[in-house]
């Protein structure tokens, strides 16, 4: 039985937010792919291919990002204005 909290720990992979670098279940994230091609997008699935990124549902850290460059650093590459637009909307769709 004492062995419980540690199976709970492993069978739950933690996420990082590239803002905040607060780990979390990934429930609690949005997560953001690099694919092979260099598209890169929100995986609503948390099942596409390539360099996964990830940052919290919230306000904070999506105001933090731009200036963070928490995804250039991931990703290695300059992050579009349409890919914070659209963090944006799927934030605002949570109030
Ligand atoms: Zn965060």
């Amino acid at each position: 039985m004492f062995n419980n909290k540690k199976e709970i720990i492993a069978h739950t992979p933690t996420r990082m937010c590239v803002v905040c670098r607060k780990r979390d279940s990934k429930n609690n994230f949005i997560r953001v792919v690099k694919n092979k091609r260099g598209d890169i997008f929100i995986d609503k699935s948390f099942k596409a291919q390539g360099r996964g990124a990830y940052i919290c549902k919230n306000k904070d850290c999506l105001l933090l990002l731009k200036k963070n460059k928490g995804f250039n650093r991931s990703f290695k590459c300059e992050i579009s204005d349409e890919l914070y637009q659209a963090l944006k909307g799927e934030i605002e769709t949570l109030d």
